[in-house]
Order: C-alpha cells, then structure tokens, then sequence
C-alpha cells in the first residue's frame, strides 16, 4: 500500500489509531480544527499548519508579503472555526540558500501586518536550510469551555450554513495558473491569494451561543461538511442551488467549468465557516450577519446518519455526495 491508497484523511484516522492519548486534560486531540486542552475555567487551543513551495504555493503567483500574510491566515483560521481568541505563535522555516534576504523580510512584512490585525505575538520557531521554501506556524490559543465549537456538536434537525461566498480562492487559484489569461481579476485573485479569517465571526457564534457545530471551510464545502458529519454522527443534504456564489465568480467560472457548482462544491481555501445551529437560531443569525456586514447562506439541513449525506439538484433531484475536494495523496 502506498499512500495514494489510503489518502489522506485514511492515514490520519490510522494516526489517530497508533497514538491514543494519556492526559486527562486533552479535551480534544486529533480530529478538530484545533487541540483544545483544559487550563482551569478556560482552554488553550493548538493549531498547526504547513505551506510548501510549488505544492501550496509558486514564487510566480505570490509576493512574499502575501506569502507571510496568508501563512498566518491559514492558521488563524483554524482558530476562528473553534470560537477562540488567537494570542501566540511559532514560525519554523525551511529556506534554500539563493532566497534574497528581501524575500525574507518582506515575508515577514506579511506575517507582522496580520500579526498585528489579529493580536498575536511571534515567540519563538525555528530556521533551516531547505530545497524549496517551506514555512511550518504552530499557532495558540485561548477560549472559554463552553464556548468553544467542535466539528462534533451538529444534531439532527440543525440547519447547516456557509459564511461569505465559495470558489471564490479555488477559482482565483485556475486563473493564476492559466497563462492564456493575461488580465486577471483582482477579487478572485486577492480571495486566493489573501484569505481572511472569519475571527470575529467564529467568536461571536461561540459566546452568544448560537452555533452547535463549526469547522472552516479549507478543503472544500463537500469534504469539510462530511468532516462534521462523521464526527457528529449523523446525515446532511445541501440544496446545491443555494450555495453562494459571488458575482465575479459567476462572471469568469464558464471557461473553467461547465458545472459552476462543482468548484464551488469542492474547491479548496474559501477559508469561511461552515455550522449547524438549531432552527430556534435563524433570527440571531440574521442580526449577527447584518451587523458583522458578513453574508451567511443557510445551504442545507443535518438528517439521521442513516440518511447518509446528499446534495439537492436544481430540479430536486438527489445527488448522492461524491468524495471530491481535496486529498493531498490522491
Ligand atoms: P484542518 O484542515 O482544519 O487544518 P486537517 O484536515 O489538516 O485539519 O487535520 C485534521 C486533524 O488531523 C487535526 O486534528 C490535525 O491536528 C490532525 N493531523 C493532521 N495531520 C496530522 C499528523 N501528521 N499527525 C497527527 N495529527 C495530524
Ligand atoms: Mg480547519
């Protein structure tokens, strides 16, 4: 068995078999956005994310000042799809020896403008030297218990919903990689290349309440809904037509594909939050949103396990999901 095989989502539920845990306190090991570990009346939350050169990114499509922005972003996110507050962070670094020392600096440009817009203190992280540039942050956390928000929490008869639009980045990703399009537009390119995390949004469907379940949205609607499914143990169907799309991402998905619905379905890096929260909730959901000024999209409803996870065709017909997104194995 190689691990194209196994996947990558089957070779961390076999490390999540090998390596058990032993502290009563791990509230949450392997299987979340974050670890969560308890520290009195409040938790400490552990996120940690890797971006590698020419798999996760190509010097010709970023600078490296959004390079050092969205490696933060990546990470902050996580936190914002617990509920938590984001406080520290670790950086380790791989680096060849020919990167001009103004790509370093302007990276680090990157990392401290979103540092700053988030609150976070860089604290420590670690420097070698490496073929191709590869950037590892461990960041942490902090929330109280009961706010936080599990991938576990969904009930049955929840209603599911999606912050901003989707494919958007997974969109703005085939236009950079397409050379016959010279001209390329800035929105989808920026929701690429900047992602910007739902903090403040995660914090307020955590402390009011109002959500039940929460993961972001990273490697595709259909995978990060499914994540959710099988952690809570029950079923979804998602109504494909009601899933949000932007105006420029209308604008420019036919050369790229037929189905619009499918990047958006499946493309990776939206970086939104996707919950469950219970019917009662619908109208703190439309406060929270205006006032935030953040669209959020009601796209499906949480079934019995038994009723597995399906999508809803624009003529009602059922579509039973397909394992698309993203896999890095596969
Ligand atoms: P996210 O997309 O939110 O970053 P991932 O899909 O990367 O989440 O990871 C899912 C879970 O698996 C997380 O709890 C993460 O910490 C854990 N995980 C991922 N890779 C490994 C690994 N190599 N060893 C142990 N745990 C891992
Ligand atoms: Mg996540």
């Amino acid at each position: 068995m190689i691990l194209r095989d196994i996947g990558e989502f089957g070779l961390i539920a076999k490390i999540r078999n090998w390596m058990g845990k032993s502290h009563p306190d791990v509230v949450q090991g392997i299987g979340d956005d974050v670890a969560v570990v308890e520290m009195g009346k409040k938790a400490l939350l552990i996120t940690t994310d890797i971006l590698i050169e020419d798999i996760h990114f190509e010097r010709s499509w970023i600078d490296p000042y959004r390079l050092g922005k969205k490696a933060l972003a990546v990470n902050l996110s996580d936190i914002a799809a617990m509920g938590g507050i984001p406080k520290y962070f670790l950086i380790s670094l791989g680096l060849p020896k020919t990167l001009p020392f103004s790509f370093v600096s302007l990276f680090y440009r990157g990392l401290k403008e979103r540092a700053r817009r988030f609150q976070v203190d860089l604290i420590g992280g670690d420097t070698s030297l490496s073929q191709k540039i590869i950037i590892n942050i461990c960041l942490i956390g902090e929330g109280k218990k009961g706010n936080l928000l599990f991938r576990n929490g969904a009930r049955v008869g929840d209603d599911l919903y999606v912050s901003g639009t989707l494919g958007d980045a997974a969109l703005g990703l085939k236009i950079l990689q397409d050379k016959s399009t010279p001209k390329k537009p800035k929105g989808l390119i920026d929701k690429h290349l900047s992602p910007n995390p739902r903090i403040e949004l995660g914090q307020a469907l955590g402390r009011k309440k109002i959500a039940s379940a929460m993961i972001d949205v990273s490697d595709g609607l259909l995978i990060d809904t499914r994540h959710i499914l099988e952690e809570s143990n029950v079923g979804a169907r998602i109504w494909e037509d009601r899933i949000p799309l932007s105006s420029p991402f209308r604008k420019w998905v036919s050369p790229y594909s037929k189905d619009p619905y499918r990047i958006a379905l499946s493309g990776g890096e939206d970086y939104e939050l996707l919950f469950t929260a219970s019917p009662k909730r619908k109208a703190s959901i439309l406060s929270l949103a205006r006032s935030l000024n953040i669209p959020i999209t009601r796209v499906g409803e949480i079934l019995p396990e038994k009723e597995g996870f399906h999508l809803i065709g624009k003529e009602g017909e059922k579509i039973p999901s397909y394992r698309l997104g993203f896999d890095h194995f596969k």
